[in-house]
């Protein structure tokens, strides 16, 4: 490292206490689906205050229906929007960055199990305690900072520079959709998702689907009257189980050669009945299922509608009143990525730099906004992120030392690929 780089590294120390902070401040806004505006404006405010211009970027749904990767989903864009900035280039002769990171969060609920409120942060023990903290705004916070200690440091660089914070990560990844089809890619994109400060190297499909049963509805005192829809769809969830065990013994990519169970099922929400003495007529559940990069997404859709109606078919009533099985949000696809690429190894170097050893790869058995990218953009990005623990769980926490290690590698990144200027 020449002293240019020893004084980056020392301008992030010196911002410490400021990324913590805006950390906290994100974190202070329960920004769940439908509600980031709050995040939004404490990120504007911040860039505004680096001298950044940032951009409101609209999900326009018209405009981007037809994209390959556009996700339907049943709720409404009306107000809601992503931020991006970019910094122009002040010389020639780099090459282009961008930071992507989510506002968005996953509810905290059930919140008494947690030890604080998930919306007031906690510092303690060297740990940032909140929803949100770990996934992903102390990403955010580290790669806002990165950029801006490169400022404050005194240097300008020779290359365009992106920081993107977006919403609808959790739920389908329209948010950084939209901003790609708005014009911002870079040849280099990072993501500090909470995985560590690792290579991401793979990562699956993820979908998710809705199924809905009908029953029949009776009073308790002649139950064998009525139809329970809530256990007509204990056999229907029994199936996509055995679907799930099947895909996960099937052919898989080498990377995901050595884990245990990397295809998991979910069944996120269960609705139905609304009285004890009722028998319940409707039942609805929600699920999340991923698959192998390589598989598409139509042929787990099929192979989800098969075992629906095939275990349907066993049962006289399903049969007669098949289940609806729907599709919305989440239609990613999974991907491998290739460590060596030129970005990928310039972030290698800094973190070897920093810690004295490569950085581990990373197979990840859920999705990101980099999917985007990857599809449709220029395609070379990665996640190197802080170290989190209990995402969307209770008690979400992210280390404090771990934000600075990315703030610092993505610091030193943004030097040796887009090249400082004095
Ligand atoms: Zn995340």
């Amino acid at each position: 490292m020449d002293s240019r780089e020893q004084k980056l590294l020392a301008t992030i120390e010196a911002l410490s206490t400021d990324i913590f902070d805006f950390t906290c401040r994100l974190v202070e806004q329960p920004s769940t689906l439908g509600n980031e505006a709050g995040a939004l404006k404490v990120m504007e405010a911040e860039l505004r205050s680096f001298g950044f211009a940032p951009q409101q970027v609209p999900i326009d749904r018209d405009k981007l229906r037809d994209h390959p990767g556009f996700a339907p989903v049943p709720w409404s864009y009306e107000g809601r929007y992503n931020l991006a900035a970019t910094r122009p280039a002040d010389g020639a002769g780099g090459r282009s960055a961008l930071f992507n990171g989510h506002l968005d969060v996953v509810s905290p609920e059930p919140a008494h199990f947690w030890d604080n409120d998930p919306f007031i942060p906690v510092i303690q023990d060297g740990w940032l305690y909140g929803r949100g903290g770990g996934d992903m705004k102390a990403g955010v916070a580290a790669m806002t900072y990165a950029l801006h200690a490169v400022e404050k440091a005194g240097f300008g660089l020779n290359a365009p520079v992106t920081l993107e914070a977006v919403i609808e990560e959790e739920c389908c990844g329209n948010g950084a959709l939209a901003c790609l089809d708005a014009g911002y890619d870079a040849e280099a994109v990072l993501i500090p998702e909470p995985f560590g400060p690792t290579l991401y190297s793979a990562q699956v499909g993820v979908l998710w689907f809705k199924v809905r049963l009908r029953g029949a509805a009776s009073h308790v005192q002649a139950t064998a009257a009525g139809t329970n829809a809530i256990e007509k769809s204990y056999p229907l969830i029994a199936a996509l189980r055995r679907l799930e065990e099947q895909m996960n013994r099937e052919e898989r990519p080498a990377p995901y050669r050595d884990l245990e169970h990397p295809l998991n099922l979910n069944i996120g929400i269960f609705e139905g009945g609304d009285w004890p003495s009722t028998v319940p007529a409707e039942a609805t559940f929600h699920g999340r299922l991923s698959f192998f990069p390589g598989t598409s997404y139509e042929d787990v859709c099929r192979r989800i509608r098969e075992a629906v109606s095939s275990a349907a078919q066993q049962d006289p009533w399903l049969a007669q009143n098949p289940p609806a099985v729907e599709f919305y949000a989440f239609r990613s696809e999974g991907h491998l990525i290739d460590r060596e690429q030129p970005a990928l190894a310039t972030l290698n170097g800094c973190h070897s730099d920093l810690t004295g050893s490569d950085a581990e790869s990373y197979v990840s058995t859920c999705t990101t906004d980099l999917r985007a990218f990857h599809f449709f953009g220029q395609g070379q990005g990665t996640c190197y992120g802080p170290v989190a623990e209990n995402i969307h769980g209770a008690n979400e926490r992210v280390q404090l030392d771990s934000i600075l290690q990315v703030a610092r590698a993505y610091a030193l990144f943004l030097a040796r690929w887009c090249r400082l200027a004095e």
